[in-house]
């Protein structure tokens, strides 16, 4: 693990907001399943301390993208179902199905794949075949395509090498209410899933709902939810609404400890390309964390920082490990805490205050906060 100071910065992670939330979003999906998305790690949260407090919440699956995510999670301890999505030839198959995770299939590479795996494994694969209804990413195609996924899929189970556990897929733009792709997208979920059952595959669990379906769209939820950004408190777009208004709080906050304070004259250049000159007389604070942290550059001259019960505006450009704000003459002591967001009913600006600073969306910017970070679990 990286040498971490959290004196210098540190990224707090309320556990208690995040099973509160998974309750919520079980409120909102009494008829199904939620399986909490924990892929990389957890959203910038850290992905074990999460996914136990979301299991331990009701969270009765987990998910990831990739197999090694899934399977760093089975080495942690934690039993229960864990999906994982993201396959590339070569996988670890094998793996994957002695730790009974619960692996998706979108084409016949991955079938035939997972079907030589299981020869030689102890157990059947858990396969969920992933349908795409729209998405234009993963999954396989309705049509032929599909049909024959599901005939083969059919015949490994016969011959007891897999369990077909689920059928699945994805919304391209369930965070767009009244999109004409979301109906377009169930009418062709509910087709390829009748396919598949009037062929005769039993699955477990049939699931298309991300966060923004589970908090817009019930008729989209099935048997299973797949809550990712939700679970972390945010709202999967400012349009549909605040956290506040889905029962949902915010998890983690970023905060920094003022590096310096310095008093500079007006006509001041501050940071790289002289991007900001200071307008009179003035303070700076220097904050610790920068685009090696996660911090985007994007947000230079924009980015908001609550020092000393004010909001204050990185001055000029980010840089790899520091940025300035100007603290317009107020003289906090070096040390004194610098917010960047949280879930900001403390005065303090969120995640998605930065995201419009940067032009990015919420999932970014708690994401790619950086290991140099500490996570401190309250
Ligand atoms: N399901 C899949 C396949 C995903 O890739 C993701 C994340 O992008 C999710 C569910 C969770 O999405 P969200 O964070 O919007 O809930």
């Amino acid at each position: 693990a990286p040498r971490t100071a959290p004196l210098r910065a540190r990224a707090e992670i309320d556990l208690a907001a995040l099973r509160a939330n998974v309750r919520a979003l079980r409120a909102h999906a009494p008829g199904a399943a939620v399986m909490a998305v924990v892929k990389s790690e957890a959203y910038g949260h850290g992905a074990v301390p999460c996914a136990r407090a979301a299991v331990a919440a009701g969270a009765s699956w987990l998910g990831t993208a990739t197999p090694e995510e899934a399977l760093a999670l089975r080495d942690a301890g934690l039993p229960g179902r864990i999906m994982c999505w993201l396959w590339t030839p070569g996988g670890p198959w094998r793996e994957a199905i002695e730790a009974e995770l619960d692996v998706s299939v979108s084409g016949m590479w991955a079938l035939e794949e997972v079907v030589e795996a299981a020869r030689g494994a102890d157990r059947p694969a858990r396969v969920q075949l992933k349908a795409d209804t729209g998405l234009g990413r993963g999954g396989c195609q309705p049509g032929d395509d599909w049909a024959a996924l599901v005939r083969e899929a059919l015949r490994a189970e016969a011959e007891g090498l897999l369990r077909v556990t689920g059928l699945w897929s994805h919304f391209a733009c369930a965070d767009e209410p009244g999109h004409p792709s979301i109906a377009a997208q169930l009418a062709v979920f509910r087709e390829m899933v009748g396919y598949a059952e009037g062929q005769g595959v039993r699955p477990e669990v049939r699931h298309i709902a991300n966060s923004p379906a589970t908090l817009t769209l019930p008729e989209s939820h099935f048997d299973l939810v797949r809550t990712g950004i939700a679970t972390y408190g945010i709202s999967p777009s400012p349009e549909l609404g605040t956290p506040a208004d889905f029962g949902l709080r915010p998890v983690m906050t970023l905060s920094a400890s003022l590096a310096l304070v310095k008093h500079v004259p007006g006509g001041h250049g501050v940071s790289y390309g002289h991007r900001y000159v200071t307008p009179g007389e003035t303070t700076l604070g220097l904050v610790p964390l920068g685009y090696a942290d996660g911090i985007p550059r994007h947000a230079s001259s924009a980015g908001p920082v609550l020092v000393e019960g004010k909001w204050r505006t990185i001055a000029g450009r980010v840089a790899m490990d520091q940025f300035v704000v100007d603290l317009g003459g107020d003289e906090p002591a070096a040390g004194a805490d610098a917010v960047l967001f949280g879930p900001g009913d403390r005065g303090e600006p969120t995640a998605e205050d930065w995201a419009q600073a940067a032009g990015t969306i919420a999932y970014e910017i708690v994401t790619r906060i950086g290991t140099r970070v500490p996570r401190v679990y309250v």
